[in-house]
């Protein structure tokens, strides 16, 4: 009986891997983490869309739009390298605040253009 999750040989009749405690009548799918680096550089590039966008007065529509989107994915985003940790959380975090702010400019900003 080979263990799903770790791959040690048990006896046939065990229910619980003698490794690692895993239900070997279960099979085992490896958790899945969200890519912090991925949805860092999405709020950086939905900000700097945002931003060029506000700028312009037939755009102003579409930057409120993706900066809302943006605010969103930024919010997520900004918090997401301190909570999976590891290396380059510093970095990952600036990244996406930079990208959480800059939407924030394209939302006000193509806001104030589309009233006025
Ligand atoms: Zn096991």
């Amino acid at each position: 009986m080979k263990c799903p999750k770790c791959g040690f040989d048990n006896p046939e009749d065990v229910l619980f891997c003698k490794e690692c405690d895993w239900r070997t009548d279960i099979p085992y799918v490896p958790e899945r983490k969200p890519n912090a680096a991925m949805f860092c550089a999405l709020a950086l590039v939905i900000g700097i869309a945002a931003a060029a966008l506000c700028i312009k007065d037939d755009t102003a529509i579409a930057a409120v739009v993706l900066g809302a989107a943006g605010m969103v994915l930024g919010g997520y985003a900004v918090n997401l390298p301190r909570l999976l940790g590891g290396d380059r959380k510093t970095l990952l975090t600036l990244i996406a605040g930079v990208g959480l702010m800059l939407s924030m400019v394209g939302f006000m900003l193509g806001l104030y253009e589309a009233v006025l």
